[in-house]
């Protein structure tokens, strides 16, 4: 409190609890919260908190799915909820300067009157935060054709866990000495405090073709898209969704989406109006080579908006079918799909679990949701856990990766060892030893902690 003044610092035990969770499945407390307002501020507390060796925990909105902004190893958590001003939109050089706590969608809003938009738009995007977005890599459906946000960040204020404050880029595209920004990015509060974010701007797209496609089964959805991205047509977006998942969908949103189907892909291409109608005939003719049973053009903005509404609010819809879910987030090589699709599910059923898949299909990232009632079936989060990992396994054999986008956190730190080498995880520990000698900031996160790593044994999945 003397750092920062009463009116910054969380101070009722009732009030922290928020604080113990994010939108994953572990929770801890933490010691204290504070909530900045200025560059100063953070740099105050870090310097406090690293004299008395106490580590910090930055979050933004919460809505992570690896535990990153969970205070494994207690210490302070930095909310970033007041430091949520857009403080310069530059549209001659397409960028904005932005706080770390501004949500997603709030900045292409504010700038959507210039006739542009922030490309990464995670589903989560009406809550999630820029620092969250940076800390964690994000992508989002759209992220398809332009990248993840690492391609879209230019330049970073941090602030160490020492109190150092830096600068790292700027509005130019750095192409010279370290790519510090890119070191930045995704490392998910292990380095630092990102208080002010330099991104791009792009333009909106001139027109753009939105197609709903059902198949019978899944293996048809998963053979269109490795079909359309082998045509050489890169759609904005190719997002795929299975039976359950539409059924929760078309129960709580309305999307309109068909419920008989075996899965469903809303595949989307923009760009400048000529050219489209033919991208679109393509990805039909794909789609109708492939055995679709139906195809649904979004012949309106509101029409289209639902057709998205349906797939954003995917996540939230599970709460149709059981009061808890599990998600993960492997990546595989698409043309991988319909064989790790149907491994995901046998990972679910050998375990008596229901399992509804939503995902990036474009990107090969999977998003398999296993949905349970923990009131009535207190283990189902141990065994959905296990079958997670099992999944995780799954993918990286398939020569995929652990995470696409939601994080290693404190959820998969354990699991590192599935993807890296000893060597591979030692390097990366120089990197983040040099931005944290000390070890305070987010510690518990990425890298394998001997405590809570020992019960984990990957000789089960190997
Ligand atoms: C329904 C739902 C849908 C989702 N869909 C997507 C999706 O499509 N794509 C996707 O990528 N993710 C998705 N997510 C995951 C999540 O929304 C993203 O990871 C998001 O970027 C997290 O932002 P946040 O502000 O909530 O961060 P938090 O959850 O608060 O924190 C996430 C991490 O960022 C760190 N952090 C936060 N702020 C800072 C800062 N200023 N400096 C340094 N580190 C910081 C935290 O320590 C933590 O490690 C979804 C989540 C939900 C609940």
């Amino acid at each position: 409190m003397d750092v920062l003044g009463r009116g910054k610092v969380v101070a009722t035990r009732e009030d922290m609890l928020t604080y113990e969770y994010d939108g994953s499945a572990d929770t801890a407390s933490p010691d204290a919260v504070v909530l900045p307002e200025t560059t100063a501020d953070v740099a105050a507390v870090a310097r406090f908190c690293h004299e008395h060796g106490v580590p910090i925990v930055p979050r933004g909105a919460g809505t992570g799915l690896s535990g990153g902004a969970i205070p494994v190893e207690g210490g302070v958590v930095m909310s970033f909820a007041r430091m949520a001003r857009i403080l310069e939109i530059d549209v001659p050089n397409l960028r904005a300067v932005v706080q770390p706590g501004v949500v997603n969608l709030h900045l292409s809003t504010a700038v959507a009157p210039h006739g542009l938009y922030f490309v990464p738009d995670p589903s989560s995007q009406k809550a999630c935060t820029l620092g969250g977005n940076v800390a964690e890599n994000s992508g989002g459906p759209h992220t398809l054709a332009y990248g993840v946000t690492t391609n879209h960040v230019t330049g970073l204020e941090i602030v160490l866990s020492d109190g150092t404050i830096a600068r790292l880029g700027g509005k130019a595209v750095e192409d010279e000495g370290y790519d510090l920004v890119g070191t930045f990015v995704g490392s998910e509060g292990t380095l630092g405090m990102v208080t002010e974010i330099t991104v791009k701007l792009t333009p909106l797209a001139e027109d753009r073709r939105t197609v709903l496609a059902a198949f019978t089964t899944m293996d048809q959805a998963s053979e269109t898209v490795s079909a359309i991205i082998a045509s050489g047509v890169v759609p904005a977006a190719i997002e795929m969704m299975d039976n359950l998942s539409t059924q929760a969908v078309e129960e709580s949103v309305h999307a309109g989406y068909p419920l008989d189907a075996g899965g469903i892909l809303l595949v989307e291409v923009e760009g400048v109006r000529d050219g489209l109608e033919d991208a679109r005939e393509r990805i039909e003719a794909i789609c109708r080579a492939n055995g679709a049973s139906s195809l649904r053009l979004a012949a309106t903005a509101l029409e289209r908006e639902k057709l998205w509404a349906g797939r954003k609010g995917a996540f939230a819809a599970m709460g149709r079918l059981a009061p808890d879910y599990y998600v993960q987030d492997g990546v595989i090589p698409r043309t991988r799909l319909p064989e790790i699709l149907r491994r995901v599910n046998e990972a679910a059923a050998s375990r008596g679990l229901r399992i509804a898949n939503v995902f990036h299909a474009g990107d090969g990232n999977l998003h398999p949701l296993i949905v349970f009632d923990l009131r009535k079936e207190p283990d189902a989060l141990r065994r959905a856990q296990e079958a997670g990992l099992e999944i995780l396994a799954a993918c990286v054999e398939a020569g995929g990766s652990i995470t696409g986008e939601h994080g290693v956190g404190m959820e998969k730190n354990c699991f590192m060892p599935l993807q890296f080498r000893p060597d591979d995880l030692a390097a990366m520990r120089r990197v983040k030893d040099a931005f944290d000698p000390a070890g305070l900031a987010n510690p518990g996160k990425v890298f394998p902690t001997p405590s809570r790593c020992r019960e984990f044994s990957l000789g089960a999945v190997r």
